[in-house]
């Protein structure tokens, strides 16, 4: 049969304790559209949505934006916004994708502007040494095309790989995960999906490059999140992990399982399945809803999420998956998730 290696037998260790959870900074902050271009809501200051985020209760780091808003630099201030909230900083992502580099960062067609986005990821890179952040993410969402013939393909996959040589090689300590999206703000964004995004970092062939995988971006992606975690999984490229989830036509950034509830469980099985200990990292925008009382539905989702795999019975599971039997899979995963509120014949 096919087996997943040895840190697959760890299941029955697992307790609620195991949770942890981290959440994106942004989520605290002001949100903005393109029809709400003053946002939805007043500006929130840095240390603020930092406080907001700690009065969640259940998260233990925030994913940071760098530039840190309206404390440009300024390390101090936040790592004491941090500690004065119980949390610490998981992720330090600079701002490679804002109105500077709307040409592209590291696939600017100008030399100088490519250079200053390497230069903001150096800058972002020693802001994370200095907060003790697990990994610098990038996040190259302005990477790619909008047009057909617009670029040369081959050039513009060249010098996506070259910024990720560029920040990632002087930085051996530090780890640089790129989150993929298929699209927005570029149309077509280069690092679309787990497969091409695991090619780009297996031909730039760094140890310290993975992927931070966003569920939403998966489901926008058209992929099954649980097929692309077991591929970064067992290439050991799996930085960390956003949950959300969306109508799969656009990055919705909804309550965790909102609406794609068995994608979900799924997802999580297979972290389960390879040992995933990261952090569970929420990644939602509550553009009409109390950003608190949204990260608080993600979590109280998640956690019963993770008790209904403890009564998924596995042994059954890998059974019918051995014989393709669809049915037989769902209804287990279906008698973890209803318990007692199902019945076998319901039509008498
Ligand atoms: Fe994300
Ligand atoms: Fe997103």
């Amino acid at each position: 049969m096919y087996s997943r290696g040895p840190e697959c037998q760890v299941m029955s260790e697992y307790s609620p304790t195991d949770l942890r959870f981290g959440a994106g900074i942004w989520m605290f902050g002001q949100f903005l559209d393109r029809y709400a271009t003053d946002g939805y809501g007043p500006p929130v200051a840095v240390c603020d949505a930092i406080r907001l985020a700690g009065s969640v209760g259940s998260l233990e780091a925030v994913d940071l934006n760098y530039p840190f808003w309206d404390a440009e630099g300024d390390v101090a201030r936040i790592q004491d916004a941090l500690l004065q909230a119980g949390l610490r900083a998981s992720a330090v992502t600079p701002s490679i994708y804002t109105r500077e580099f709307r040409g592209g960062a590291f696939t600017n067609p100008d030399p100088k502007t490519r250079q200053r986005a390497v230069e903001l990821v150096a800058r972002a890179t020693e802001a994370a040494y200095a907060l003790g952040a697990d990994y610098v993410k990038l996040w190259p969402g302005q990477d790619g095309h909008d047009y057909p013939f617009q670029v040369d393909h081959g050039r513009v996959w060249e010098l996506a790989l070259d910024g990720l040589r560029q920040v990632a090689e002087p930085y051996p300590g530090m780890r640089f995960a790129i989150e993929y999206k298929p699209r927005e703000p570029r149309i077509q964004i280069v690092f679309s999906t787990a497969a091409k995004t695991l090619l780009g970092i297996e031909q730039v062939g760094l140890p310290n490059l993975g992927i931070l995988l966003d569920l939403g971006h998966s489901l926008n992606a058209g992929e099954t999140p649980a097929e692309a975690a077991q591929l970064i999984l067992t290439r050991s490229r799996l930085l960390g992990v956003d949950f959300n989830d969306n109508f799969r036509r656009w990055d919705d950034d909804l309550a965790v399982a909102s609406v794609h509830l068995m994608e979900t469980v799924e997802f999580l099985l297979v972290l389960r399945q390879h040992g995933w200990k990261g952090l569970w990292q929420l990644d939602q925008f509550p553009f009409r809803e109390d950003p608190v009382a949204a990260a608080r539905a993600s979590i109280r989702t998640l956690t019963a999420l993770h008790r209904v795999i403890d009564r998924l019975d596995l042994a059954a599971l890998a059974a019918a998956q051995e014989r393709h039997d669809a049915l037989e899979a769902q209804r287990l995963v279906q008698d973890a998730l209803f318990g007692n509120f199902i019945d076998d014949h319901p039509v008498r």
